[in-house]
């Protein structure tokens, strides 16, 4: 026994400034949440970091709402790495050239499909699709039930093989018929490749695009990085656009993307409809990798372990004897919260057989709490003053027999010892514990 109370308090004195400990187990937390949603570990350390910086720097959990505090932390630590506001496309080139580029099945041909629908649509623009993935012919054809559903041309050469002179070819043919913008969908290849990359890079040179967009899954999680990088060391994009996040993805990604390669997420998409395209904006963004419920949680849960001022409070009262039935009523709510709390307690000699008696139960404590509740103000301050009389009336009200309420103030008086025993050095630990 003797070990495991010396392993029990060496737990509790190990714990030292409580406060930080919570904060930094809900911030490993909130770290581990992040990954979960793909954030990359690295992004995520560095941001829970600030974010744990932040939280003490402002006793997050000695706030009102904790939660709610601790949860802007994070989400405005997200925004801010996303980039605060939406950036839009440059839409100033005449015709403006829009280069799509990203791996095969990102999402390539359906996005140039939902860009040109919406920037006709919402920007009255008078959009031209060029069909570039000379490898397969489906991809042609896919760009062209697009466009028919859209009722957006769509330029395509029979049988050319070079995608930089088609786009350039598209791009005459546009400020020939009236065009305004120009949206080149490129081939892409499974994996990064040399040849692959080399032609994105010539139609790049040959067109020079007033606007270069990567696409990239959502779902491809933290390859997404790899690949981005890839992608921007060759093209310099402008902008990311994040697709299929009508997954059930988290959407870590985009804040991985966003901080290794340093440029904007500008639209994401979320289905195979063309309909489904938004405008990103940083702040949902954060609140779906969020999940805000969970950091909430997260958060509330540390605080109810612990609540610091109550326990500085108690100290001084056990140690100027004021110690009543109200505090007593505190404690036993502290207790119910922490359900393992008569094991540790049990393991301190002399402790064990005082609480042997209060048995941890929601039910249990029901009824003391009836009595407290009977007990007029004065009563609950001053113990002493409960004579036969006061203990019949007590019982009375709280629908219990006088041998209750004697059990009760029994437990209390061992209580009352017990704490004053808990004075002493390895006590304050102890004290500290039974308050949380
Ligand atoms: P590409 O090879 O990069 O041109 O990719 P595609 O545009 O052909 O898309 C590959 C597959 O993903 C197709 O089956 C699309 O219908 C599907 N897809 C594209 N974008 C989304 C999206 O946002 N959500 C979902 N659920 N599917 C998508
Ligand atoms: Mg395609």
């Amino acid at each position: 026994l003797q070990d495991k109370l010396d392993k029990a308090l060496q737990n509790i004195s190990g714990r030292g400034k409580i406060s930080e400990i919570n904060v930094a187990e809900t911030v490993k937390e909130i770290r581990r949440a992040l990954v979960d949603a793909d954030v990359n570990y690295k992004v995520a350390k560095d941001l829970t970091k600030r974010v744990q910086d932040k939280a003490l720097g402002q006793n997050v959990l000695t706030s009102l709402t904790p939660g709610q505090l601790m949860t802007k932390i994070v989400h405005d630590e997200l925004v801010e790495l996303m980039g605060s506001t939406h950036e839009g496309i440059n839409l100033s080139g005449k015709p403006s050239v829009i280069l799509i580029a990203g791996l095969q099945g990102s999402g390539k041909t359906t996005f140039s499909g939902k860009l040109a629908n919406y920037l006709k649509l919402k920007k009255n623009k008078k959009p031209l699709l060029v069909a570039c993935d000379v490898y397969r012919p489906a991809a042609i054809e896919q760009l062209k039930i697009l466009g028919s559903q859209t009722g957006i041309p769509v330029y395509t050469e029979e049988g050319a093989l070079n995608p930089s002179s088609i786009a350039e070819n598209a791009v005459k043919f546009a400020k020939e018929n009236g065009h305004d913008v120009v949206i080149v969908d490129t081939a892409g290849r499974l994996a990064i490749d040399e040849q692959m990359m080399n032609e994105i890079k010539s139609v790049h040179y040959f067109i020079k695009p007033d606007e270069t967009l990567f696409v990239v899954d959502s779902m491809t999680g933290q390859d997404a990085v790899n690949t981005a990088k890839a992608f921007n060391e060759a093209l310099n994009f402008d902008g990311v656009v994040l697709t299929k996040l009508d997954g059930d993805t988290r959407g870590g990604a985009a804040l991985t993307i966003r901080s290794v390669v340093e440029k904007p997420i500008k639209f994401i998409s979320t289905g195979e409809k063309m309909e489904a395209l938004d405008i990103f904006y940083p702040e949902r963004m954060a609140d779906r990798i969020l999940g805000m419920g969970d950091v909430v949680s997260l958060v509330e849960r540390a605080q109810e372990q612990f609540d610091e001022e109550e326990a500085k409070k108690l100290h001084k009262k056990i140690a100027k004897n004021e110690f009543g039935f109200d505090d007593f009523l505190k404690q036993i709510n502290q207790i119910k919260k922490m359900g393992n709390m008569k094991d540790l307690m049990g393991m301190i000699p002399g402790v064990g057989k005082a609480i042997k008696d209060v048995d941890i139960q929601d039910d249990a404590f029901k009824h003391i709490e009836a009595i407290i509740h009977s007990m007029t103000p004065e009563e609950r301050r001053r113990p002493s003053i409960i004579n036969t009389q006061r203990k019949n009336r007590i019982a009375k009200g709280a629908g219990r027999k006088i041998e209750d309420v004697n059990a009760l103030m029994k437990q209390f008086d061992q209580m009352g010892k017990m704490m004053k025993m808990m004075q002493g050095p390895q006590g304050k630990q102890m004290m500290e514990m039974m308050s949380k």
